[in-house]
């Protein structure tokens, strides 16, 4: 039936596949990450205003919350919106 295909462990899909290299354009390039810098965070940013997360980013950890961080500290000082169109 059709519950059996995934019991047999022969069959089990296995996720993920190739893993991409990380590369955190903050950790190569020394920018200087600040609610300020609106061009910088605007591109870790969506249309709908929406921080792009770091799976599709590639941003390692530690940048990845600073770039929140900021974003968030922006959108407080309206240089970045909280929800786009
Ligand atoms: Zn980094």
């Amino acid at each position: 039936m059709f519950n059996k295909k995934f019991n047999d462990p022969k069959k089990v899909i296995k996720r993920g596949g190739p893993r991409f290299k990380k590369d955190c354009s903050f950790c190569k390039n020394t920018l200087d990450l600040d609610y300020k810098n609106i061009d910088l965070l605007s591109r870790y940013v969506n249309s709908r205003g929406r921080i792009i997360s770091r799976r599709i980013s590639g941003n390692c950890a530690k940048h990845q919350r600073k770039i929140s961080q900021e974003v968030k500290r922006a959108r407080f000082l309206n240089l970045l919106p909280f929800v786009g169109k």
